[in-house]
C-alpha cells in the first residue's frame, strides 16, 4: 500500500490487507498513524468497549465519539462517564437536533416507529445518522465495533472498506474476533461493560427499540424486533442496507 493516506477503494482493499496480519492494538496504532482524522463511534456495546479500551490504554491519537439518541438505556448512560474515568479520555457527545426531533414527533408521533420501517428509517434517521454525520466531519477514517458473527448480515465484514456514501475508509478492527475474544479481552482489562449484557442483551441500542434475547436466538434478534425483515440495520452501518433495500441503522 502507498504511505501516503487516500479514501480510495484501492487504499481500503490495502488497508485491509495490512491489518489482517495485526492483533488488534497495532491494528488501531497502524490506523491512527496514517495521516488521517480517525473517528471512532461507540454504542457503549461490549465490543466497543473493548475499542474503547485498546484506545485509552495505548493512548492512541483515536477521538471516540458516541450518538446520545435521546431514547437511551440509563445503564448505557451511566457507562460513559465510567469509561471515560476508567480509561482517561473523553466520549464527544452527538445528540439530535431539537427542531428535528419535534418535528418527527409531530409527523409521526415520539414513539411512531413502532408503526412501520418508514417511521422507524425515519427516527433513526434524525437521532442517529444525522448526528453521526455531524461526528464523521473532516474525518478520513471511521472505526466501529463490527463482528463477522453478530449476524447473517456482518458475515463478511473485512478489516477496511470504501464509504462511497461518506468518502472515507471504514475500519473494522475486530472484525474476526469471537464474542468468546470480546470476554476474555474484558476480563484481562478489566473493562467496563453495561450491565444490561448479563440480563440477556448482547446487542444493546435505543430502550424502545431494544429487548433481551431468548436463548438460542441470534445476538441482534433483541433490536427492532418487531420488524420482519432478517437485514434490519439501523441505518448507521447503511452499504449493507442500502444495497438490500433495507434500511440503515447505527450501532
Ligand atoms: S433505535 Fe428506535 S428510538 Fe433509536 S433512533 Fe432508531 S427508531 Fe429511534
Amino acid at each position: 500500500m502507498t504511505d501516503r493516506f487516500e479514501a480510495t477503494p484501492a487504499f481500503a482493499d490495502a488497508l485491509d490487507r495490512a491489518l489482517a496480519a495485526l492483533p488488534l492494538e497495532e491494528r488501531l496504532a497502524h490506523v491512527a498513524a496514517l495521516g488521517a482524522r480517525a473517528v471512532f463511534t461507540t454504542s457503549l456495546g461490549i465490543e466497543d468497549q473493548v475499542i474503547t479500551a485498546a484506545i485509552g490504554l495505548n493512548r492512541l491519537e483515536i477521538a471516540v465519539s458516541t450518538l446520545e439518541t435521546g431514547r437511551l438505556f440509563k445503564e448505557t448512560v451511566d457507562l460513559i462517564g465510567e469509561t471515560e474515568e476508567r480509561f482517561g479520555l473523553s466520549i464527544r457527545l452527538y445528540r439530535p437536533e431539537q427542531a428535528d426531533v419535534d418535528a418527527y414527533a409531530a409527523q409521526y408521533g415520539l414513539n411512531g416507529f413502532y408503526d412501520s420501517v418508514e417511521a422507524r428509517h425515519a427516527c433513526c434517521g434524525v437521532r442517529k445518522l444525522k448526528p453521526l454525520a455531524r461526528a464523521l466531519e473532516g474525518a478520513g477514517i471511521w472505526i466501529t465495533g463490527l463482528r463477522r458473527g453478530q449476524s447473517g448480515n456482518r458475515a463478511t465484514t473485512p478489516f477496511a472498506e470504501f464509504d462511497a456514501e461518506r468518502n472515507l475508509i471504514k475500519v473494522n478492527p475486530l472484525a474476526d474476533w469471537s464474542i468468546e475474544d470480546i470476554n476474555a479481552y474484558v476480563e484481562a482489562h478489566a473493562v467496563p461493560v453495561n450491565p444490561l449484557h448479563k440480563r440477556g442483551y448482547p446487542s444493546i441500542g435505543c430502550e424502545p427499540c431494544t429487548r433481551a434475547i431468548k436463548p438460542g436466538e441470534p445476538e441482534r434478534a433483541g433490536r427492532w424486533w418487531w420488524e420482519q425483515d432478517e437485514k434490519r440495520e439501523c441505518g448507521l452501518h447503511v452499504a449493507e442496507a442500502a444495497a438490500s433495500s433495507s434500511l440503515p441503522e447505527p450501532a
